[in-house]
């Protein structure tokens, strides 16, 4: 990456020596002024768009958006589980017609295999 961005600098620089030529030796076309002020932008853009450091900081922050992303989606879920499901009494209990197991009274589904309980 260093070398590549360095090679690019190079070649800007260059682009803008030619233009800066053209200009004083009156050789410009409308477009050279132009193509002076691009060059120097991307001069100027060239560090950030190559630094490695910049680029793993910024991938960094867009896996830590999307992992955050994620464990908010499953808090939601969990919460909803725990709110749908866990409301229950505890001395009583419902027997999963499929698997026998005795789920709190309240439970949507069996705790055991997700069977659906009908109430
Ligand atoms: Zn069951």
């Amino acid at each position: 990456m260093p070398v590549l961005s360095l090679v690019v600098s190079i070649f800007l620089l260059t682009l803008i020596g030619n233009d800066i030529k053209k200009i004083t030796t009156g050789n410009e076309t409308s477009f050279t002024k132009w193509a002076i002020l691009i060059e120097a932008l991307l001069l100027f853009i060239l560090p950030f768009l190559f630094n490695p450091q910049i680029v793993s900081r910024r991938l960094e922050r867009i896996h830590i958006a999307r992992a955050q992303k994620k464990k908010h989606a499953l808090d939601l879920k969990i919460e909803k589980q725990i709110r749908f499901n866990v409301e229950y009494r505890p001395s009583l209990v419902v027997r999963c017609p499929r698997c026998g197991f005795e789920s709190p009274t309240g439970a949507k589904t069996c705790f055991n295999c997700g069977f659906k309980l009908n109430f």
